[in-house]
C-alpha cells in the first residue's frame, strides 16, 4: 500500500465512520480471522462497524472472539443491504474479484462507499479506491497486522484480536509449515503471542473438533483416494451421496485434499465435491513447488486463488469433470514430471 493511501487512510479514518467488512463466501479461518481483527481493531478506533459473510462459516471457527457479531448476508439480507447502502467505507478481505462474494455481488457493485482491499491473492481486480495486495503474505490475518502497523496503531492490538489474528495465519499456513510462511510470519506471531494468545488452545479449538461423521468421511475421501503416478498426480472424490451418508456440515471436508498431496512424490493434489442442489462439482486443488494451481484452475476450472492452493467448478457430474481432468492432464505432463 503507497504511503498516501496510508495518509489518506489515516485522514479517513480519524473520525468515525460506518464501515462494512465483508469477506469471500464459504469463509476460512483466514477471512473470519483478518475479517473479525480489522473490526475490533476499527472498534478500538471508534468506528460503528459490520462484518459481513455472504454465507455461514463452519462450526469450528465459532468460538472466535466477536464472530457472534458476524452477520450473515445469505439470513439477514435485508440488515446487511441496509448496512452497505449507510457505509462510508467497505473493507474486502482474503478475496481478489467481486464475483467472489456471490449474492453480494450485485450490492457490492452498486454501493457508494468508497472500498477498501486488503488481500494475497493473485491477480486482484481493480475495485477499490485503495488496495493492498501482496501475494507474497500467507494470510490476509498478516496483511491487517501490517496494515495496523502503518496506521501506527500497534498500541491498540489487545488479546482478542490478536488470537483472530493468530488463528488466519495458523490456518492459511497449515500450521506454519507451507512455504509462504516465512521469519516475518514467525516474528508478527511471536508479538500475537505475547499479546496472549494460546496458540495450544486455538489450535486444538479449530482442530481438535472433529465430529466421528466427519473422521468416517475422511475415511471414506482416503478410500476414493487416486494416484496418478505418470502425472505426479493424485486426486479424491466425495459424491453427494457419500456425504449425505455422514450427515455432511460445513466445513467438513476442509484439509481432506492435503492428504492427496502427501503421498510421496505426489506434487499435485485436488478433490472434487459433489455439489448436487448447486448442479455443481466443487474442486480444491494444491500443489507443492513450482507447478501453478492457481493458472490450471483459471484456464479450466472456472476458478483461482494462488500458486499451490486453489479452487474452481464444474458443471458436468462428478465422472465427467474426473474424466474431463485426466484428459487435460495430459498436456500438463511434462510440466508436472518435471516439477520441483
Ligand atoms: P479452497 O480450496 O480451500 O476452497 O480454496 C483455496 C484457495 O483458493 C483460497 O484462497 C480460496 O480463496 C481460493 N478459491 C477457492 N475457490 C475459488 C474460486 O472459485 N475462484 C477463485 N478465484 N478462487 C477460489
Ligand atoms: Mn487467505
Amino acid at each position: 500500500m503507497k504511503n498516501e493511501a496510508i495518509v489518506a487512510l489515516k485522514k479517513l479514518l480519524n473520525s468515525p465512520k460506518n464501515i462494512v467488512i465483508i469477506s469471500h463466501k464459504n469463509p476460512d479461518g483466514d477471512a473470519i480471522g483478518s475479517s473479525l481483527a480489522l473490526g475490533l481493531y476499527l472498534k478500538a478506533k471508534h468506528h460503528n462497524i459490520s462484518v459481513i459473510m455472504p454465507n455461514d462459516f463452519p462450526e469450528f471457527l465459532k468460538w472466535m472472539p466477536d464472530s457472534d457479531s458476524i452477520l450473515i448476508y445469505d439470513y439477514k439480507t435485508k440488515i446487511c443491504d441496509e448496512k452497505i447502502a449507510a457505509a462510508d467505507l467497505i473493507f474486502t478481505l482474503d478475496f481478489n474479484a467481486l464475483s467472489r462474494v456471490d449474492t453480494m455481488q450485485h450490492v457490492l457493485e452498486n454501493a457508494k462507499a468508497d472500498f477498501v482491499m486488503i488481500d494475497h491473492h493473485q491477480e486482484p481486480d481493480d475495485y477499490a479506491r485503495f488496495t493492498y495486495s501482496d501475494t507474497s503474505i500467507c494470510a490476509t490475518a498478516q496483511m491487517v497486522f501490517h496494515f495496523i502497523e502503518k496506521m501506527g496503531d500497534i498500541h491498540l492490538l489487545n488479546k482478542d484480536i490478536a488470537e483472530n489474528l493468530y488463528t488466519g495465519i495458523m490456518t492459511d499456513t497449515g500450521s506454519f509449515r507451507f512455504r509462504s510462511t516465512t521469519s516475518t510470519t514467525h516474528r508478527v506471531v511471536a508479538q500475537l503471542i505475547d499479546l496472549g494468545v494460546d496458540n495450544a488452545k486455538v489450535h486444538q479449538n479449530v482442530f481438535d473438533a472433529n465430529s466421528a461423521q466427519r473422521m468416517q468421511l475422511l475415511g471414506v475421501a482416503l478410500q476414493n483416494l487416486n494416484i496418478l503416478p505418470e502425472y505426479k498426480t493424485a486426486y479424491i472424490t466425495l459424491s453427494q451421496e457419500e456425504l449425505d451418508a455422514h450427515s455432511h456440515k460445513k466445513g467438513d471436508t476442509e484439509g481432506f485434499v492435503n492428504y492427496a498431496l502427501s503421498v510421496k512424490d505426489v506434487v499435485f493434489a485436488v478433490i472434487f465435491i459433489e455439489h448436487k442442489e448447486e448442479g455443481i462439482v466443487k474442486m480444491s486443488l494444491r500443489s507443492t513447488g513450482d507447478f501453478s494451481v492457481n493458472e490450471f484452475a483459471k484456464k479450466h476450472f472456472n476458478g483461482g486463488g494462488h500458486k499451490n492452493a486453489s479452487g474452481g467448478r464444474s458443471e458436468l457430474s462428478l465422472e465427467e469433470t474426473v474424466s474431463q481432468f485426466i484428459r487435460i492432464l495430459q498436456d500438463y505432463k511434462t510440466q508436472l514430471t518435471n516439477a520441483k
